[in-house]
């Protein structure tokens, strides 16, 4: 018996054989001629035989699934002159569980059938000695082993056989490093089930998402799930993480990359998690630690005082060093001073700043109630968010005024501008326009205003009261609030916010690989500073196109910049600085989800497909985590990389107008994908997270039904008409109850009662965990109603056809027989791309248990 080293992923356990009753153990020789042992039996001329071979004791090394392999050559019996029938051509293999090794007879009837076997069509040849040896390779398998190990036995019941070599295996999935976790060397499972692994974070990593993956039967990995992240201070390299070096810095670990201090920092150590502000520059508490350290500006300019009675207006120019920042106040003190001597002493509470004394954001104020024929000293300071933590004295400017007598009451005044005046708890705002943008105010806040007019002639009455309230913008800590680049007066600012500016030379383009809205759609490479170079799409920005297109183009740019998720599509960034202008983002290998899955129909596994699905889910909870509205999600706007990873994708703010070729104008002049909208949405477009997720009802379908078009060829105005009127799409081909329960769940007519993102994505975790609850399918089962489902009120073959929008094959139907309803149930279909469309009618028809009447 030649025992055969395996050299593959698989592992060999030891193996060799006893012999018993009538086997020979013979030497030949192979075609290399070395000495190659067989057992042989070839007792064809003699009636009932019954030889057994059984080897030793074959230890299970915890694999519940072991594979074995024989090589055997089998004389067929025609070959062999004058034998009589009861000449074989088969023999048998069984197995005998056991924990006790040393086992020296086991009973005949206490061992397992493996399996009958016969010599194979397919075979090599060798020669052996004289002969030529048809060589017949066979593998079975055994499952869910528990005992320590096991005892092969080979039964001949009359065959001319020699077993060349039996090879036993198991298979592993082999250790992998995925998204920064490891996972282990893993025994595959009994029967098909898949194993559960738990990856474990590479060095100075952690886990953002715990990341898990599924070792299948065959020794391959499934469904890549989480992911870890370089703590701060380290980032991404190959499989591990790197320290930044010094002069760079990570502060968080969903940051992807190390970066270069900001201005006026610098970090002297490998791994610094932020940069050490230069002497006289500082950073505030709440500023990001990509900020540049900054310092309090230099004083007020320009200051000049208008005396009025006794009220002094003061107004000045903002200081020409701001100390590189954004966030500039003055503050003003207050003295008054008299004598010869100038004696100045603080004003106290009787004078009164309009608006406010401390913390001002205008450059100007107006003070009130002072004292008439009096002199005043104000010091008018600028600050800004890092004054406090600077020991250096303040810029601050003095202004000395002198007050005239006491006029009218100041309530006649009338003002070119508009400023404000000050009353106890309230404020009043003048404007000579019809409208006023008020600002300044606090979050989350309820405000009332009541308006009242001013003429010549005096004032009028109050109008109603105005009730408004200012949105929470101050969202809880840790979760971030989408910025709608619209809001920026100035939309080259978003950009500049959200997306890193790339230089052109650092990008090398390759291929075309589609093509988009703006221009087309290519892959190349990029190789960023101290970076590796990556693989990238690159959306160009054709010539020739206008100012909005440009803005529209890279509004794309400056949402997905926003995100951060593994199942967003990433954004490296823009080139707007030479043209063609360019977005970069992470490369797709495997392109748009729908053409991936039409190209690979019936290819995946449940699980898989389900994986899919969970990480579109876990998308779409991120960007409604963050109040961002797809719009337009649907499969063809989702990308797949080479591991099966699908992100969520297009972004763009004309994309759901013009870029779609989906949307169709509803009667109310909007452009929308119909088929993958909420009614809510396409009747007074009531777009939320809520439409989403119906849209993602939609995506589910068309995975589980591998790229099938929702609705087929119904019209758009069927397709309102049937989802109005209750009708649901039936689950595809092979759907699990439980997705297809889902799908059902996200069209539900009122928006409140679909589940929410997050909830979508425990509901496909738990199914990923507990794959029985998959096994269930929808269709199989002939006679389940659903109730919210209306019946097809269809009676001939014609009309079923008609109803399903597939009139042009009545012909093909009726002349190959298939009149009645029945029949269509035992029909075997052939006809190219309608196939499957076709079947699952049929299947609805059945599982809606609708009456056939002919
Ligand atoms: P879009 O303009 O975003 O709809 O892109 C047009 C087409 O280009 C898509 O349908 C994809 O086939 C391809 N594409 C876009 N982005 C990527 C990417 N990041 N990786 C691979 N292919 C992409």
């Amino acid at each position: 018996m030649a025992i055969y080293e395996g050299r593959q992923s698989s592992s060999v356990l030891r193996l060799s054989l006893d012999q018993e009753h009538t086997h020979t153990h013979i030497h030949v020789m192979d075609e290399r001629n070395t000495p190659m042992r067989t057992y042989q039996v070839c007792n064809v001329m003699e009636a009932s035989q019954n030889n057994w071979l059984r080897t030793r004791h074959i230890a299970r090394d915890g694999a519940q699934r072991v594979y074995i392999e024989i090589k055997f050559t089998l004389r067929d019996c025609n070959s062999l002159p004058g034998v009589p029938g009861t000449c074989k051509e088969t023999f048998n293999m069984f197995y005998y569980e056991s924990n006790n090794a040393n086992l020296w007879f086991i009973k005949e009837s206490q061992y397992i059938k493996i399996d009958t076997i016969a010599a194979d069509e397919s075979f090599t040849q060798v020669d052996v000695g004289d002969r030529v040896m048809k060589l017949n390779t066979e593998v079975r398998d055994i499952s869910n082993l528990s005992k320590k190990g096991f005892y092969l036995a080979f039964q001949d019941l009359g065959a001319c056989i020699a077993l060349v070599s039996v090879r036993v295996f198991y298979k592993k999935c082999p250790l992998t490093v995925l998204n920064l976790a490891q996972f282990p060397d893993t025994v595959t499972g009994g029967d098909s089930a898949l194993v559960e692994v738990r990856g474990l974070c590479v060095n100075a990593s952690e886990e953002f998402e715990a990341p898990r993956m599924y070792c299948s039967a065959d020794g391959g990995w499934l469904v890549p799930i989480g992911r870890c992240v370089c703590k701060p201070g380290y980032e991404e390299h190959k499989d591990f993480c790197q320290p930044c070096r010094p002069g760079s810095y990570k502060a968080s670990a969903t940051d992807a990359y190390c970066t270069k201090c900001p201005p006026h920092s610098s970090s002297h150590l490998e791994r610094a998690s932020e940069c050490v502000c230069e002497n006289g520059f500082h950073r505030a508490e709440t500023d990001p630690r990509s900020m540049a350290c900054t310092r309090p500006p230099s004083a007020p300019e320009n200051t000049i005082s208008t005396v009025n009675e006794t009220c002094v207006t003061l107004e000045w120019s903002p200081p020409r060093d701001t100390g590189g920042r954004g966030d500039i106040t003055y503050s003003l003190r207050c003295r008054k001073c008299s004598g010869d001597d100038i004696k100045c002493a603080p004003c106290g509470s009787g004078v009164h700043f309009v608006p406010r004394q401390f913390g001002l954001s205008v450059a100007m104020v107006m003070v009130t109630d002072l004292q008439p024929h009096s002199n005043y000293s104000f010091t008018i300071e600028s600050l800004n968010g890092v004054s406090d933590l600077s020991p250096t004295p303040r810029g601050a400017v003095m202004v000395n005024v002198t007050t005239s007598q006491t006029g009218r009451n100041t309530r006649g005044q009338t003002h070119e501008q508009t400023h404000y005046s000050f009353k106890q708890n309230y404020t009043v705002l003048k404007t000579r326009s019809n409208v006023m943008t008020v600002d300044g105010l606090k979050p989350g806040t309820t405000y009332v205003f009541r308006v009242r007019a001013r003429t010549e002639g005096g004032y009028g009455n109050y109008g109603g009261e105005i009730e408004l309230e200012t949105s929470h913008e101050v969202k809880l800590p840790g979760s971030k609030t989408y910025i709608h680049p619209h809001t920026y007066e100035d939309p080259n600012q978003a950009v500049r916010d959200f997306a890193k500016e790339i230089d052109a030379s650092s990008i090398r383009i390759e291929r075309v690989i589609g093509a988009g809205e703006f221009g087309e759609v290519c892959s190349g490479r990029l190789r960023l500073q101290g970076k590796r170079e990556i693989y990238v799409a690159i959306k160009s920005l054709k010539a020739g196109y206008s100012d909005k297109q440009r803005r529209d183009f890279l509004s794309e740019a400056s949402i997905m910049g926003q995100f951060d998720h593994p199942n967003i599509i990433r954004l490296e960034g823009v080139v707007t600085r030479c043209k063609p202008v360019m977005i970069i983002t992470e490369f797709m290998e495997n392109g748009s989800l729908d053409t991936f899955l039409k190209k690979h129909d019936g290819q995946f596994t449940v699980i898989q497909l389900v994986g899919m699905l969970r990480g579109i889910a876990s998308g779409m909870k991120y960007l409604s985590d963050m109040s961002y509205v797809h719009r337009d999600l649907a499969a063809r706007n989702i990308l797949v990389n080479s591991n099966l990873v699908c992100k969520v994708s297009d972004f763009g703010l004309s994309r759901v107008l013009e870029d779609d070729p989906e949307a169709a104008y509803t009667t109310r002049g909007g452009k929308i994908p119909i088929r993958w909208t909420s009614p809510e949405a396409i009747a007074y477009r009531k777009f939320t997270s809520a439409s989403d997720v119906w849209s993602y009802g939609i995506v589910m379908w068309e995975v589980v039904s591998y790229g099938e078009r929702p609705y087929w060829e119904m019209s758009n105005q069927d397709v309102i008409k049937a989802i109005d009127e209750g009708y649901r799409l039936p689950a595809p081909m092979d759907c699990p109850v439980v997705l297809h329960q889902l799908m059902l769940d996200c069209w539900e007519k009122g928006r409140s009662e679909r589940p929410k993102f997050g909830q979508i994505v425990t509901t496909l975790d738990k199914l990923i965990r507990n794959p029985a609850r998959l096994r269930e399918l929808a269709n199989s089962s002939v006679c389940r109603e659903d109730p919210t489902t209306p019946e097809f009120s269809v009676s001939t073959v014609e009309e079923w056809l008609e109803a399903i929008k597939m009139g042009q094959y009545k012909e093909n139907f009726s002349s190959a027989g298939y009149v009645t309803l029945d029949s269509l149930v035992k029909m075997d279909v052939t006809l190219a791309g309608h196939q499957k469309k076709i079947l699952s009618s049929v299947q609805s028809l059945q599982t809606q248990g609708t009456h056939v009447q002919v």
